[in-house]
């Protein structure tokens, strides 16, 4: 039975629409294309809106067309429904029914016009719709609604699959194409949408939560956009998230992310580690005060956990050996960075050690190098979405055997002798700033050809309490731990070493910090080694928004989370 007698097309025709907001460079240029692409955009929605007040009573193919809520029971029976990534040569002369999102759509003439149709990331093919009056019947009036509808809306269709003439380069379905006899919109999408795909397919050149673009300190290099397609701001694309999410570089970066889950938590479970649920809410803000967030809780206060570490360790002290968990961490520091959120999700393990601290070193590495190889071996269509954005050079990795480990004093030295002048005097005793971590990684790549190395033994005052403190190194000038951070790029992605497990000893290095035995959460930490006796134990931590940052070279943390939170920002 036909639907309605008068169909609404919906108003967008084919073509871009206009530019979201820019970084302060590009700016100009995206405000003119913008402006000239909302002229184009109000042109056509005039046309559009004057074909949309045809009645289609009389059309022989009104059945074959049309806005609906359900398409059940309107297609051929016979007919496959499939989704894009799965058609192949064997669908050749068949008819299938698939649902996508229309990208784009391109009038060839009256009697014929091309719509192209995308899902499961960046799976799309070309869909040709030609009038006919055989059986089944295209009419005109279809072609032009079909090559009307707005673009991003969802969309059926039932369609013969054939070979196209020649293969179709914009598609990636380039062998295939659809020939429409039927579509329908499920879902319509605006006249206007708040950022087009080419746009949110662009680089980000703007990573400020403001809205008027201040001066920040510590800014995401702009990237160079080699197409004239307008660039977004992350503003924008926040704004825009669904936009944002279908964007095939952004469903690239979530199905690595998954895959680095995948590799850390398969690499542990190989080698005999349980993972936990370490909790979120705390009674404590233990692991210092200043990065807390806090929240009401019964008339009293909780806090949000700024890591699992103690929890890791009541797991070691409660006899599971080695353990590991993957949980939301929370940090309430004002850092408007691309390297930093206010809640990014924590990669944690903690293991039980024989003879000495290197065998957790061993294990840190050993599953960090794992997920940078088994991405590149499982995600290289995926890595080559994200390089086709931001392009980066691959991740050099050490060969096996060759992985470099400098201690603290090694890299400070390399440093002052092979770094910038900048750093001549860097002193053994003191942290590292991002500048000095960044230069050094590019010390480190000319010298060792690796982007991945360790620093070890960090020095007693750039680590917490519970750090411990390598004995040979009391007696002399600069105490150090072991303890270790990894970096990749230049930039850290994990903190790890070796723990006090003697209650003893960790009370005076509580105090020695300046912290309080006795204050809330510490007391509780401290009586579970005094309560039974807890073995020699040590872990790491890494961010899984930076390992797959980091590794994809991206110009922000912000984009490797789903959701990011800033101190500016907490919607979507
Ligand atoms: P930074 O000095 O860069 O702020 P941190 O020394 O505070 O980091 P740790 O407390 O050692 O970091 O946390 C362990 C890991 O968690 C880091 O190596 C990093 O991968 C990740 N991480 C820490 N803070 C953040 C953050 N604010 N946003 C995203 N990831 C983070």
């Amino acid at each position: 039975m036909a639907e309605p007698t008068e169909q609404t097309p919906t108003e967008q025709p084919a073509g871009e629409q206009p530019a979201a907001p820019t970084s302060k460079k590009g700016a100009k240029k995206a405000e003119a294309k913008a402006k000239k692409e909302a002229l184009k955009a109000a042109r056509a929605a005039e046309l559009a809106a004057a074909a949309a007040k045809v009645t289609l009573e009389d059309d022989p193919a009104q059945d074959n067309y049309g806005n609906k809520k359900t398409v059940s029971g309107l297609f051929s029976k016979d007919a496959e429904d499939i989704e894009i990534r799965n058609l192949n040569d064997g669908h050749i002369g068949k008819t299938v029914v698939v649902r996508a999102w229309i990208q784009n759509s391109r009038v060839q003439s009256a009697k014929m016009g091309f719509v192209e149709l995308r899902k499961g990331g960046n799976w799309n093919i070309q869909g040709v719709v030609m009038a006919s009056d055989e059986a089944p019947v295209v009419s005109r009036r279809m072609v032009k609604w079909i090559t009307g509808i707005n673009l991003e809306s969802f969309i059926a269709v039932e369609a013969t699959v054939k070979q196209p003439l020649e293969p179709v380069k914009s598609c990636r379905v380039s062998g295939l194409e659809l020939h429409i006899t039927k579509c329908y919109v499920l879902a319509p999408a605006p006249a206007m949408l708040g950022m087009t795909m080419a746009a949110a397919s662009q680089p980000i050149v703007n990573f400020s939560d403001e809205k008027a673009a201040t001066e920040e300190p510590d800014k995401a290099p702009e990237v160079a956009t080699e197409s004239n397609a307008p660039s977004a701001s992350m503003l924008t694309h926040l704004d825009n998230i669904a936009m944002h999410k279908r964007a095939p570089i952004q469903q690239a970066i979530m199905d690595i992310r998954i895959q680095v889950k995948r590799l850390f938590r398969s690499y542990l479970e190989e080698r005999g580690f349980k993972e936990f649920e370490p909790p979120a809410l705390i009674g404590a803000a233990s692991e210092g005060g200043g990065n807390v967030f806090r929240l009401g809780y019964f008339g009293e206060e909780a806090f949000l956990a700024q890591s699992p570490q103690f929890y890791k360790q009541f797991e070691i002290a409660g006899g599971r050996e080695r353990v590991f968990s993957i949980s939301p961490v929370f940090r309430a520091e004002n850092s408007n960075t691309p390297r930093h959120m206010t809640e990014f999700t924590g990669l944690d393990l903690e293991m039980e050690i024989k003879d000495s601290y290197q065998e957790v070193l061993l294990i840190l590495e050993g599953v960090l190098l794992s997920i940078f190889r088994g991405l590149q071996e499982k995600c290289a269509e995926e890595i080559e979405t994200v390089r086709s954005v931001y392009y980066s050079e691959p991740l050099l990795l050490p060969e096996p055997g060759k992985e470099v480990r400098l201690t603290f004093a090694e890299a400070q030295k390399l440093l002052r002798e092979e770094g910038p002048a900048e750093f001549a005097n860097v002193s053994d005793d003191e942290d590292m700033s991002t500048a000095q971590e960044k230069a050094l990684g590019e010390v480190v790549r000319k010298k060792f050809k690796t982007d991945f190395y360790v620093i070890d033994k960090f020095p007693e005052t750039a680590r917490p309490f519970y750090a411990k403190i390598d004995d040979e190194s009391k007696k002399e000038g600069v105490k150090v731990t072991n303890a270790y951070d990894f970096f990749i790029r230049g930039q850290e992605v994990l903190s790890g070493g070796q723990r006090i497990h003697d209650p003893v000893e960790l009370e005076e290095r509580i105090k020695a910090k300046g912290v309080d035995p006795k204050s809330d959460g510490i007391k509780e930490y401290l009586a579970v080694f005094q309560q039974v006796g807890v073995p020699p134990h040590g872990g790491g931590g890494f961010g899984l928004d930076r390992v797959v940052a980091w590794f994809l070279a991206l110009p922000s943390v912000h984009l490797a989370a789903y959701y990011p939170r800033t101190p500016k920002r907490l919607a979507p």
